[in-house]
């Protein structure tokens, strides 16, 4: 293995980067304000041996639930800012690291400028000795990047993440992390070593977005994993499964399987996820999980699909309005879920609604068609 670059920071009693070992995180897949259910999911990870949790925030009700879970745990918090960064100021005392997506910032307080919505946040985490995370997905990238390499997404994430370093950096603030995700194992590879040459002084929070379910999702996740841990790139992981509440400690369990590998020289071969078939991705699941049909729903959609292995499609089956709408933008076929009907897309074209019983045949129906359509096109 390559020795790593990065620099030390520190997210609570964890050091993450330098030669400290590579954290391995999860995140918690209740509602945050089901406290019963979310400190069971914390206990299970911390079982597993997660060195952080993340939680997802979207209201003030949220940070109610997530003060009263503070006083029940003492497991290093880290929180995504999603759609609320002004909660920033709240959260800040509660947690140990703070993610926020550039794309997201973005949409918010259009009269302010990046630098000063960041400024805002570095504030609250200076005040209480927090960590933050740039947070770069493929399916939220920050529109001016895009429109400046409308053909090039993966050098708009890149640029995206470097812009946020450089606005990081002339504020003074040295305790952050960068992410840069995507769905396809092979662009996690590509962006990440390109922004690890361009800064090797930044430590990396690596993850394949959406990998799906097992035992695909472990695989993709490994080959990234393997090409980028052993040269030297990411300091912290996430494995996201699309895996039953209950069974969260897998992604933990799954991520140190892989270091140890890594570590001991144990590769395996490399799957070819060029498209040439079928792939079906589909979210690890968290808090806004709209109906808890959805881990069902994404194993029924694997298993009726299998007669298209053969066939390059991509089927991506999401959890929630937050990143459902622009994460199937890239699928031949998405289906995103609402609490009582889920939607059906085919690339960024809305097909319909359906109920959750109604959905499956009518992906069949979209499935044989692109088929078809496919083989006379031949
Ligand atoms: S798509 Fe929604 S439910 Fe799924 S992991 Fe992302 S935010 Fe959570």
């Amino acid at each position: 293995m390559k020795t790593r670059t990065s620099r030390e920071i520190q997210v609570g009693r964890i050091k993450i980067g330098g030669q400290n070992p590579i954290a391995v995180q999860s995140m918690a897949a209740t509602r945050t304000q089901d406290l019963e259910g979310t400190l069971r999911q914390i206990r299970i990870l911390e079982g597993a041996g997660a060195d952080l949790i993340r939680i997802a925030l979207d209201s003030q009700k949220d940070v109610e639930a997530l003060r009263k879970l503070r006083q029940e745990t003492d497991a290093v918090l880290v929180v995504d800012l999603q759609e609320s960064y002004r909660l920033a100021e709240e959260l800040a005392p509660l947690v140990q690291k703070i993610r926020y997506n550039p794309g997201h910032l973005h949409h918010h307080e259009k009269q302010k400028s990046k630098k000063d919505k960041v400024a805002w946040i570095v504030e609250q985490a200076s005040r209480h000795g927090c960590a933050l995370r740039v947070g770069v997905n493929c399916g939220s990238i920050d529109p001016e990047w895009l429109e400046r390499f409308p053909d090039n997404d993966e050098e708009a994430i890149v640029q995206s993440a470097l812009e946020h370093c450089r606005i990081l950096d002339d504020l003074g603030f040295k305790n952050y992390l960068v992410s840069l995700k995507d769905s396809d194992p092979a662009k996690v590879i590509s962006i990440n070593r390109r922004f690890h040459s361009l800064r090797p002084d930044v430590p990396i929070h690596l993850g394949v977005t959406e990998a799906g379910l097992p035992p695909e999702g472990i695989i993709k996740t490994r080959v990234a994993f393997e090409q980028l841990v052993s040269q030297g790139i990411g300091d912290t992981i996430r494995v996201s499964l699309t895996v039953p509440f209950e069974q969260k400690g897998d992604e933990i369990k799954v991520g140190r399987e892989i270091l140890k590998d890594i570590e001991e020289g144990r590769f395996r071969s490399v799957p070819d996820f060029g498209d040439k078939k079928l792939n079906i991705i589909s979210c690890p699941s968290c808090s806004r999980v709209e109906n808890e049909k959805f881990v069902e729903l994404a194993i029924q959609v694997k298993e009726m699909a299998q007669y298209a292995k053969e066939h390059a499609i991509t089927i991506a089956v999401m959890g929630c309005r937050v990143n459902g709408p622009g994460e199937t933008d890239g699928a031949d076929l998405g289906l995103w879920c609402a609490p009582t009907y889920v939607n059906l897309k085919k690339k960024e074209e809305q097909i319909g609604t359906f109920s959750y019983e109604e959905i499956l045949p009518r992906l069949k129906v979209e499935l044989d068609r692109l088929i078809l359509t496919r083989a006379s096109n031949h």
